[in-house]
């Protein structure tokens, strides 16, 4: 199901990165080093009470030079592009600017949900200034602080309202979605005309979930494919959409909706730091992988140079050692049929339920293998482990103490579930709870 997305907006120094980090909270601080996820982070997941959603901090997004007026427009434009609902952020201690007009002008037009948030805000007695703010046109002003963490939920209240009513069985299940990254030119358009002209029957673009996102249909194999259309697919032509950061959101968008990720490589020019960048956001979403070769056809191919390369890419992307590697040319379409193969068995594994009791056989085994660690004197106890979750398979190991769950041994135990039920193509988490 495709989680409602909000965008702040507002000129520069009202409080939007701050109100950005207080919402997202310590998800931000992730536990793997993974290059340059962590930082520059424009779009991250918040839950708020039964909700989850994702938020996006518009500021985040730079136009290089342009004047400052045509950067707020242009992020405005995106807010309205991409959310479902824009929280428009204000400065409560400097009344209502020119730029903030010019703000409310784009939004007013756009007939996207907008809730208007007062900042700064950082004691009762400065509530009584925020009247002037509904001359904006927004109706009420919702007064917050971002520093000391005051009004959110109000504010929080007031955005969830707007999510538009989903049905929960919108993407069915039986279908895999799926979408492709990678650097601009490593062959993601060529690979999607390539899977869907192969297939003469049924091809159709289906409506996507924002104005201009277009799916296409799949079937192969027996099986329903939908391809998410992906950032650099598609040449929309707004100023914006050549800027990094946009291209990142949008692979972020198409990633959140996606079972599996497939991340494009380029045989003729290797492995750059972008890709690192891009396979790294993959990987922190928690979605299927399958590492995709592709121009196949511009290396001498064989057995020999094949090892190579994929040694190469274990050494570059250690994090994603359970990913599958396929090589293939989009161009001429050599390997082709290795892909969709792949992608099925990455999806039933990113899917896949262990019985408890088959799964506490596995982890017995191997404490008996491998002893639980001690620390000071005190010996880890497991007592039992169940599978929680499904789309990455996840782990409770209920424990007498969880602290003594040293990172080695939950790496030990991951690797034992991992040898036992083969989950090639997903991540798969492993927690380690206080029994109750
Ligand atoms: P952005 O440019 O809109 O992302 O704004 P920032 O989040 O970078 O904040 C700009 C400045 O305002 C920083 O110095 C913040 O510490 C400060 N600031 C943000 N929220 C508050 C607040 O609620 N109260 C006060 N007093 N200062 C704030
Ligand atoms: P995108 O920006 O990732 O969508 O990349 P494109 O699909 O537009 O491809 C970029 C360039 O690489 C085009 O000139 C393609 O013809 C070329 N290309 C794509 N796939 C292959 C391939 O398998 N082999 C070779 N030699 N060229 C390819």
């Amino acid at each position: 199901m495709r989680k409602s997305v909000v965008a702040i907006v507002g000129r520069p120094n009202v409080g939007k990165s701050t109100i950005f980090n207080r919402l997202v909270g310590e998800r931000i601080s992730i536990v793997e080093d993974i290059p340059g996820v962590t930082r520059d982070r424009i779009y991250a997941q918040v839950e708020w009470l039964a909700t989850t959603f994702n938020i996006i901090d518009t500021g985040g997004i730079e136009m290089g030079d342009e004047p400052l007026l045509v950067q707020m427009r242009q992020q405005a434009e995106i807010a309205i592009d991409e959310a479902d609902v824009i929280i428009f952020l204000v400065n409560g201690r400097e009344g209502i600017t020119g730029a903030d007009e010019e703000v409310a002008k784009l939004l007013y037009k756009s007939n996207k949900p907008v809730v208007l948030a007062v900042n700064k805000i950082d004691n009762p007695e400065m509530r009584e200034s925020i009247y002037e703010y509904y001359s904006l046109g927004f109706g009420e002003p919702y007064p917050i602080s971002g520093s000391h963490g005051l009004g959110l939920g109000d504010l929080l209240d007031a955005v969830v309202d707007y999510f538009p009513e989903r049905e929960d069985n919108d993407e069915d299940e039986e279908t895999i979605y799926f979408s492709l990254i990678g650097r601009p030119n490593v062959g993601k358009s060529s690979l999607v005309n390539a899977l869907v002209n192969e297939e003469r029957v049924i091809v159709s673009e289906i409506e996507g979930t924002t104005r201009d996102a277009i799916d296409t249909k799949l079937h192969k194999d027996d099986q329903d494919f939908v391809i998410i259309d992906t950032a650099g697919m598609r040449k929309r032509g707004k100023v914006y959409e050549t800027t990094e950061k946009y291209s990142v959101l949008r692979a972020l968008k198409a990633i959140e909706r996606s079972d599996v990720v497939l991340v494009l490589i380029d045989a003729e020019t290797g492995i750059r730091e972008q890709d690192k960048k891009i396979a790294g956001y993959a990987h922190e979403a928690g979605r299927a992988i399958v590492i995709v070769v592709n121009k196949w056809d511009t290396v001498e191919a064989n057995e020999k140079s094949m090892k190579e390369f994929e040694a190469n890419v274990r050494a570059h992307f250690q994090y994603l050692d359970y990913a599958p590697i396929v090589f293939l040319s989009a161009m001429t379409k050599k390997r082709l049929h290795t892909l969709i193969p792949a992608i099925k068995l990455a999806s039933e594994n990113h899917a896949k339920r262990i019985p408890t009791n088959v799964l506490n056989d596995v982890i017995m085994d191997a404490i008996a293998m491998n002893p639980t660690p001690t620390l000071k004197g005190k010996r880890l106890k497991v007592l039992y482990t169940t599978q929680v979750a499904v789309k990455p398979p996840s782990f409770v190991v209920f424990v007498n103490d969880p602290e003594l769950m040293h990172f080695s041994y939950e790496r030990f135990l991951e690797n034992k579930i991992r040898e036992a039920f083969g989950f090639v193509g997903t991540p798969i988490k492993l927690f380690a709870r206080r029994r109750q």
